[in-house]
């Protein structure tokens, strides 16, 4: 089974409204790991094994949120209006910093 297959399989087991919630809650749990993160690389007494812990767990988190995505894609049938989104906002973005 291909990575994407597994996507789809995933995705058209649980359907999209438990899919686009969970979703929700994996962004939030990525929110709250980069806070910790910023924190914990800011703090006056904190520990490198304090710092590499944060950093796995925003990974983790980051692994979720894009496992959602991909889900969520699937589900609205959006593979191509996504790229062809994302083409549009880099493309724009080059051009602002371009002209900086
Ligand atoms: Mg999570």
């Amino acid at each position: 089974m291909t990575r994407e297959e597994k996507i789809a399989a995933i995705a058209q087991f649980y359907g999209y409204e438990p899919q686009s919630r969970q979703c929700i809650e994996e962004m939030a749990e990525l929110t709250q790991a980069i806070n910790k993160l910023w924190r914990k690389r800011n703090a006056l007494y904190t520990t490198a094994e304090d710092v590499r812990k944060e950093r796995e767990n925003v990974i983790e988190e980051l692994a979720d949120v894009q496992i959602m995505i991909w889900q969520m894609i699937q589900l609205l049938d959006a593979e191509n209006e996504v790229d062809d989104s994302i083409t549009a906002k880099l493309d724009r973005q080059i051009a602002r910093i371009e002209h900086e």
